[in-house]
């Protein structure tokens, strides 16, 4: 058994990623490097990147989701942290054998096509861990995921922040040789 290899990223909960950005982007320069539209977990994430690891800001989009219960009862802030494993399944069956509560107990697909697991608090002494395997293709799912979101956001007018339109419509224009902004 392998230990983790490093964080991969840690998860912020927010009401305002345009806000957000004001500080984790122009306060402290980290990089949009990716954005989804997650309607399974009911949130679009963004991605900031230092280049080497990142954060993620979730904002809920659907009231009823689980996120959005969270942001409403404990307010923005701290919501997971993200470690990069290298059998997420072998390390799925060792917690469960060992007693620990698995949100998921096998790996599903989580953001940018990688495979993912969450692990509950309960079991890791209060923080709600995330477990990422990375694939070779995760550069190509995520730039298709992310492509995806652009054409809907700025075809069909979605609401996103506004903040992250740039990077959109920068991935857009990459896909598409005409520039549809509205
Ligand atoms: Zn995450």
């Amino acid at each position: 058994m392998t230990s983790t290899t490093r964080i991969n990223h840690i998860g912020l909960v927010v009401d305002d990623i345009d806000e957000a950005l004001k500080f984790w982007r122009d306060g402290l320069g980290l990089k949009v490097a990716y954005v989804e539209d997650v309607p399974g977990q009911g949130a679009v994430v963004a991605f900031l990147s230092n280049g080497n690891q990142e954060v993620e800001l979730v904002k809920p989009t659907d009231e009823h989701s689980g996120i959005s219960r969270f942001l409403q009862e404990r307010g923005p802030g701290m919501h997971h942290i993200c470690l990069e494993v290298v059998d997420l399944a072998g390390y799925l069956e060792r917690l469960q054998s060992m007693g620990v509560e698995l949100i998921n107990a096998e790996p599903v697909l989580g953001t940018g096509g990688r495979l993912i697991a969450f692990i509950h608090p309960k079991s890791t002494h209060g923080v709600l861990v995330e477990l990422y395997e990375l694939t070779p293709e995760e550069p190509e799912i995520r730039l298709a995921l992310a492509g995806e979101l652009a054409d809907r956001a700025l075809i069909q007018g979605q609401r996103v922040a506004a903040g992250v339109l740039g990077f959109l419509r920068g991935l857009r224009q990459d896909q598409h040789s005409e520039d549809d902004t509205n």
